[in-house]
């Protein structure tokens, strides 16, 4: 909801700011209204805010910011994208402004990326008015885009890809990604994943007062896959630490030495990187101990008879 606020009431000559009240209930003071747009799928917003420059919100959820939109994506692709020997093919489930995109193609090993997002319009719109993020991503000859809700795909294909990552919007209720998070839905992305394969999804807010959706992503991931662990990454746009959950049918997970970690970078031809390096990749073990306790208890799988959402301003989402 964008509502319109005057700092000095009743006075017609100070000019009234944009305030940008988001699911949550965060505001954003917002210099420009860029785009304003609801497709068949979602409300698309792409707003110039005044702290964070431009922001990419769906259904009122912030996605993406100009000024730390590089901690997010880069946590989300280099980490496993070094822990795999030689990741060549590449799904993206989600992902439409592009950042996951580009990260992963930074890799000289990769041969073949398969983007798969739901809204054409969201794709559109971010290649128009985030050009300077999505950079060349989205003609880069390795890249394919296809239109298409990310379950049926996974069920209609019969490839295999060495990652697979899932970037979705959050499971709103009876919004487009609320099917891609169940038991059934990464059940089929085993059988999609190679068997040397790493499977990356973003895993919502790990912060102590928002823990239930990441807790019951993490457990229902580890019923389908043996190799589980989670890293994070604290964004200011999104005022939250996030979850980046790592999955595998074999491969270990173990954290790497620094200088092995920079090494691979500097092969792999990864310049640019502005979060990501080996001291970071070193970090990835410092999970706090609240988070390691809650994620070795018990607690609700995510299925497709039993879906969890995440929990928004108006109460309108929680567990089913
Ligand atoms: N960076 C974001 C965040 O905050 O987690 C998520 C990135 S991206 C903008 C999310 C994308 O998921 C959107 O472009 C949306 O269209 C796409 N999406 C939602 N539901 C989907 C589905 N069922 N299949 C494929 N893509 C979907």
């Amino acid at each position: 909801m964008l509502t319109s606020v005057s700092p000095l009431p009743g006075s017609a000559i100070v000019p009234t700011t944009l305030v940008k009240r988001d699911a949550f209930g965060d505001e954003y003071d917002v210099m420009e209204v860029v785009l304003d747009k609801v497709t068949p799928y979602q409300h698309i917003e792409i707003l110039d805010a005044a702290t964070f420059g431009r922001c990419l919100f769906l259904d009122d959820i912030i996605q993406s910011a100009e000024s730390d939109e590089y901690i997010y994506h880069e946590s989300m692709v280099h980490p496993a994208m070094i822990m795999h020997p030689c990741p060549k093919r590449v799904l993206i489930i989600g992902g439409g402004e592009g950042g996951i995109l580009r990260e992963v193609l930074r890799h000289n090993t990769v041969t073949q990326v398969t983007m798969v997002d739901i809204d054409r319009e969201v794709v559109r719109a971010c290649k128009k008015y985030l050009a300077e993020w999505n950079q060349v991503a989205f003609d880069d000859p390795r890249t394919e885009v296809i239109y298409a809700d990310g379950r049926a795909f996974v069920n209609w294909t019969r490839e295999s890809w060495d990652v697979i990552i899932s970037d979705l919007t959050d499971p709103v209720k009876d919004g487009p990604s609320s099917g891609l998070f169940s038991l059934e839905f990464y059940e089929v992305v085993n059988q999609r994943l190679a068997e040397d394969g790493i499977l990356v999804v973003q895993g919502e807010s790990v912060s102590p007062d928002e823990l239930d959706l990441h807790l019951a992503m993490f457990r229902t991931i580890a019923r389908v896959f043996p190799r589980v662990r989670v890293h994070s990454a604290e964004i200011p746009s999104f005022d939250d630490t996030w979850g980046v959950i790592v999955a595998s049918k074999r491969l270990e997970l173990g954290v790497l030495a620094p200088c092995e970690v920079d090494r691979t970078i500097a092969a792999r031809g990864c310049s640019g990187l502005r979060f990501y390096d080996g001291t970071k990749h070193s970090l990835l073990n410092s999970l706090p101990h609240y988070l390691r306790l809650a994620q070795s208890g018990q607690g609700q799988i995510i299925t497709d008879d039993q879906p969890v959402f995440i929990r928004t301003n108006d109460g309108s989402q929680t567990s089913s």
